[in-house]
């Protein structure tokens, strides 16, 4: 697209915008801008972040958690951890459940073992509130976050038109999601549209040092290193939460750890917060436990189940995923190899169809007819694993069920068979089956266990049966993008909603803004969207801007 035609539509846009500006319905309005010049990524980040923020903190001792009772504090004690549990939806969170996380910093090998905690920190104009591993790596986790930019261009231009009017100025967000450099990414993005923001890790172990790092550097209040114990993570949600004279309105979270925190500790922040947004499915499933016990204060946005969200992350991300992460680990050759993967749902067509462009000869398993349908459509042999698992050179699981290979099955398998796990439950394989003391278990790589049967048969188990590519290869940015833009306007739509919109309940997005999400995505491909004619229009009882499907709409 030349410049004139994209200054041309640019105008176009800003027609556009003055008349959505007449609604109060942010749905309408962003989705009303359809284009976008994704070449200009080249803001001054720093600058916005610095106009937008205005705490100025001052250095006060590091204080413990302090726990109104012991039950509170058995309570959060036994409430599930980022080592164990999580993982949830997959997303920029996912990469959660893991300490060898890929997406997790390059640059923490630091022999430095003293607890940020423990340490002073100050960036370099004096702010010191925030808690990282290191503020000087800022600099590296800039072009982190440069380079994450690259391949976010929708979120980016998202920030651009959305900038001048500043939709969530007032807002005042406490995020806790994976701090990778995507997320950074969107946390600048909020702040450019004029939100303050707090920060925390969602999970233990996937923080990238340096981008905390960057992120204190320009102002945003993060707290969060990799490899945090469990009391330094709650110690973080709490520093965030817990500002004097600061009190969010707004609440990201990925996993319900920060809700679960805010109703505990500090429910009054309830009264004066517009919303919450959620992503994955654990914190997705919480808020509808809350608000079917009529314990939702606020409205929610469940951003784990848009179609923006749903049939790109679980679908394309594994699609590309799948391949790269077995063959970090195992170094295998595709073509010709029999693989049979469980569960035929979206992660399970994104796995299958990689796999069989590789030469892969790929059968499925399926509890539910329909998905077997479509995999026999598909072209896959749809199987009882029972019957192939003798044959099989590749097991992989994608079901979200548990003990989907059972040991029996596992004292079956072919010798030198790899066994791995796509779902988000590191139960779907029964690994704990495995570890008896007739088995030998043997590390032959970070990630890659050989576990030996007494009649010397080895079977590969990547990454303990935790999601493989979570844990063992990187998972694309721009599909980052579209999930983290359609948290950004999840935001927007909360924070700007007419008061009655949106009551005490879970929410989706409305379907003309996963549509936008969408549109801001097209200039990438250089894909030219068809207009409706008037008469097309009438025809099909549709307004030419959307939404163009009815919400019940499978895709
Ligand atoms: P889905 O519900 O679309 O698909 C799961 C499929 O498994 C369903 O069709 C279901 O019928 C089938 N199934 C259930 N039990 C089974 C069994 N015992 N044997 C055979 N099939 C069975 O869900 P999805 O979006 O495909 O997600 C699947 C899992 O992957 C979830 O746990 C999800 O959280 C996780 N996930 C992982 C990633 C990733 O990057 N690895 C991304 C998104 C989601």
């Amino acid at each position: 697209m030349t410049d004139a035609v994209v200054d041309g539509k640019l105008e176009a846009v800003k027609q556009a915008t003055k008349y959505v500006k007449e609604t109060e319905n942010v749905a309408e309005k962003y989705s009303a801008m359809t284009v976008s010049k994704n070449s200009d990524m080249n803001m001054n980040v720093g600058e916005l972040q610095s106009a937008a923020f205005t705490a100025v903190p001052t250095l006060k001792p590091i204080k413990k958690i302090q726990f109104a009772n012991a039950e509170d504090k058995q309570e959060f004690q036994k409430y599930p951890t980022k080592a164990g549990r999580r993982s949830l939806s997959r997303s920029i969170s996912q990469s959660s459940t893991d300490s060898y996380s890929s997406a997790a910093s390059y640059s923490d090998s630091s022999d430095d073992e003293t607890s940020p905690r423990d340490k002073a920190q100050a960036n370099s104009k004096g702010s010191s509130d925030f808690c990282v591993k290191n503020v000087k790596q800022a600099e590296f986790g800039r072009r982190e976050i440069e380079i994450a930019e690259q391949d976010m261009s929708a979120l980016i231009s998202l920030r651009k038109r959305a900038q001048a009017e500043k939709p969530l100025a007032g807002a005042k967000i406490v995020g806790c999601t994976h701090i990778t450099a995507q997320t950074a990414v969107l946390i600048e993005t909020l702040v450019a549209l004029g939100a303050q923001c707090r920060w925390t890790a969602c999970n233990i172990y996937s923080t990238q040092n340096e981008v905390a790092a960057a992120l204190a550097e320009t102002g945003v209040p993060v707290f969060a290193w990799k490899g945090e114990s469990e009391d330094d993570f709650w110690w973080c949600i709490d520093r965030c939460v817990n500002k004097e004279g600061w009190q969010a309105n707004m609440i990201l979270d990925d996993g319900g750890d920060l809700t679960h925190w805010i109703y505990k500790k500090y429910p009054s922040v309830f009264k004066k917060a517009q919303g919450i947004v959620e992503e994955s499915v654990t914190g997705v499933h919480r808020l509808y436990q809350l608000s079917k016990a009529g314990k939702l204060c606020v409205p929610a946005m469940n951003v784990n189940d848009s179609v923006t969200k749903q049939k790109f992350d679980n679908l394309y991300c594994c699609r590309e995923s799948i391949l790269d992460g077995l063959k970090r680990t195992t170094d295998v050759m595709f073509g010709g190899k029999q693989v049979v993967v469980c569960g035929y749902g979206e992660v399970g067509k994104g796995c299958c169809s990689a796999l069989k462009a590789m030469g892969a000869i790929v059968c499925i398993t399926e509890i539910d007819p329909i998905c077997a349908l479509q995999g026999c459509m598909d072209g896959f042999r749809v199987v009882k694993l029972n019957e192939v698992i003798r044959q099989m050179d590749i097991v992989i699981t994608c079901t979200g069920n548990k003990n989907v290979v059972t040991r029996e099955q596992l004292d079956r398998i072919k010798n030198g068979c790899i066994v791995c796990n796509m779902g988000h439950s590191n139960t779907e394989i029964d690994v704990a089956s495995l570890r008896s003391p007739e088995l030998t278990w043997e590390r032959v790589r970070s990630q890659v266990d050989h576990v030996i049967w007494p009649d010397g048969k080895r079977v590969i188990l990547l990454a303990e049966g935790r999601l493989l590519n979570l844990s063992c290869s990187t998972v694309p940015t721009f599909v980052l993008s579209i999930t983290a833009t359609t948290q950004a306007l999840a935001l927007i739509e909360l924070f700007n909603a007419p008061e009655g919109r949106y009551k005490q309940d879970v929410y989706l997005l409305p379907k003309k803004m996963d549509e936008y999400v969408a549109s801001l995505h097209m200039p990438n491909f250089d894909a030219h969207l068809t207009e409706l004619s008037d008469e097309q229009a009438k025809y099909m009882g549709l307004n030419k801007n959307g939404p163009f499907k009815p919400n019940y709409y499978r895709y």
